[in-house]
């Protein structure tokens, strides 16, 4: 998904019918699709992203900022008659938010855009989809980069309780955080233990693997059935802006996905949380992933 970002901070959040003063404005790019694919590109890999935004200055402007971080456009349709996704954000001074967002052009992403999508599709070595477009849309997706032999990371955002099964049988690596394996398992997961269990619950619904981030925990890891589960703990560094953290780590992952596909999972698990926890150490979403020449090499 694209979402414009347009960001206010203020002493609290307005009450209904309320005005207030806020001390900062500012607006950015957004969407879990875009980040994760700016994420990718800033390391290094060869990108192209599908989806739709409006004819409008924030659809021109999206375009323009992946073709300044050098992800291809073609497959970026633009809706003459729909406004591009954005999401309008209220922060307090507690750092609590009230968030609106109009997903727009991004709902209009459709067949007539996925089959023209079709060489990109088919040629890829990685394909990551989310749920921020219309399910149906992703699944396709998804179908056809099994088709072609294409591998492909699945991230349940915003999860949704009753997932099309198709879903999981069409993954290679399902990744997601605490919140999105709680409502797709229907179980409290707070600890390791309860990711560990978690995973082996959703493996067990046909993935190939499973990564569940948990914040400053890392990860857990389970790459295939029979297999172990294992904690991948995060570096420990001072965060002082985790939004978009679960999408650094993702570009990341799909990252090492297609460029060392002979990795253990385990091991990408590791270097995705070295380069997300980079992204925490900074304020903004796109605007704090790291790139390839601000990472150790040992990464590479
Ligand atoms: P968001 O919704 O903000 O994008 P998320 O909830 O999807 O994030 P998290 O599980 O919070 O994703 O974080 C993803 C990864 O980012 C973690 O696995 C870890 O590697 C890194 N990370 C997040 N928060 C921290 C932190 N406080 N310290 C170190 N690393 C962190």
């Amino acid at each position: 998904m694209f979402q414009w970002l347009l960001q206010c901070q203020a002493p609290r959040l307005p009450k209904a019918g309320e005005t207030i003063h806020g001390h900062r404005f500012f607006t950015g790019f957004g969407g879990k699709g875009a980040n994760q694919c700016i994420q990718a590109a800033k390391l290094g890999a060869r990108t192209a992203m599908v989806g739709k935004v409006g004819k409008d200055f924030f659809g021109d402007s999206y375009i323009q900022n992946f073709k300044d971080n050098g992800v291809n456009t073609a497959c970026v349709f633009q809706a003459p008659d729909v406004a591009t996704g954005a999401a309008s954000i209220v922060v307090n001074d507690a750092g609590e938010n009230a968030i609106v967002i109009v997903a727009g052009a991004n709902l209009l992403l459709g067949a007539a855009e996925l089959q023209a999508s079709l060489p990109a599709l088919s040629r890829t070595t990685v394909l990551l989809c989310q749920l921020e477009i219309r399910p149906e849309c992703s699944l396709q997706a998804l179908r056809t980069a099994r088709q072609h032999n294409v591998k492909t990371i699945f991230n349940p955002a915003p999860a949704v309780p009753d997932l099309d099964p198709d879903f999981y049988t069409l993954s290679d690596v399902l990744c997601c955080n605490e919140s999105e394996a709680e409502l797709l398992t229907g179980s409290p997961v707070a600890t390791v233990e309860d990711a560990r269990r978690a995973s082996g619950e959703l493996l067990g619904r046909g993935c190939g693997a499973v990564l569940l981030t948990m914040g400053a925990q890392g990860c857990v890891v389970l790459e295939a059935k029979g297999a172990a589960t294992h904690h991948v703990p995060a570096p420990a560094v001072t965060a002082v802006d985790t939004t978009g953290a679960g999408d650094s780590f993702l570009g990341a992952l799909a990252f090492y996905m297609a460029h060392y596909p002979a990795l253990p999972l385990e091991e990408m698990a590791r270097r995705a949380n070295h380069i997300a926890g980079v992204s925490v150490q900074a304020v903004g979403t796109q605007a704090s992933y790291p790139s390839r020449t601000d990472l150790p090499a040992e990464l590479f």
